[in-house]
């Protein structure tokens, strides 16, 4: 009786272990559990995906920090999940920017970065958006009315950030590290 007992002690004991294993080899693979929408509605083609690249026109980074979605002028784009605007605006390279800031998840602050964006925005910072809403549309190759900015295309005619056309440039930072959106994002509605 004594024996049965002690092998069963010794039982629970590899199980706890082999518990805290499973846990912890799994544990890294949470982080890649953020459910989000598509940000592009219905245009799930990528002209250029996150990391090490050739700058496709002068000013454009050689890391791309985020994925390039093909989409045209004025085709709306969404909140990939629930959140803080808190930023709208004309941002260097980025041309007119969206930044959707998601505070509290369990891996810290998550930054959703829309860029080359139509400047006449339907956001303002502080506005609370939620999960699939229409925060946005894509904004045209040219814009004519924003001083100091130094891009333009080779005839000189000033872009909406460092950008070769229409598209839907989406970023995520985690904590203010860029990640490949790729890993959280699925193409799907
Ligand atoms: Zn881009």
């Amino acid at each position: 009786m004594i024996l049965i007992t002690k092998y069963l002690k010794n039982f629970y004991i590899v199980l706890i272990i082999l518990t805290i294993l499973i846990s912890i080899f799994f544990i890294p693979n949470f982080k890649f559990q953020i459910s989000l929408l598509w940000p592009a509605p219905g245009y799930y083609t990528i002209n250029s995906y996150y990391g090490k690249r050739i700058a496709p026109t002068e000013g454009a980074s050689t890391f791309h920090k985020g994925i390039d979605i093909s989409a045209p002028e004025g085709s709306s784009f969404i909140a990939v999940t629930s959140g803080t605007i808190t930023y709208v605006g004309f941002l260097g390279g980025g041309g007119y920017t969206i930044t959707l800031t998601d505070e509290n998840t369990s891996i810290g602050e998550i930054k959703y970065s829309y860029c080359h964006c139509d400047p006449n925005f339907i956001v303002s910072e502080g506005d609370y958006v939620c999960k699939g809403q229409i925060i946005g549309y894509v904004g045209p190759k040219y814009v004519y009315n924003e001083k100091g900015n130094p891009y333009s295309d080779e005839n000189g005619i000033p872009t909406n950030g460092a950008t070769t056309g229409p598209h839907l440039h989406f970023g995520i930072r985690i904590n203010d590290q860029y990640v490949d959106p790729l890993n959280f994002l699925s193409k799907q509605e």
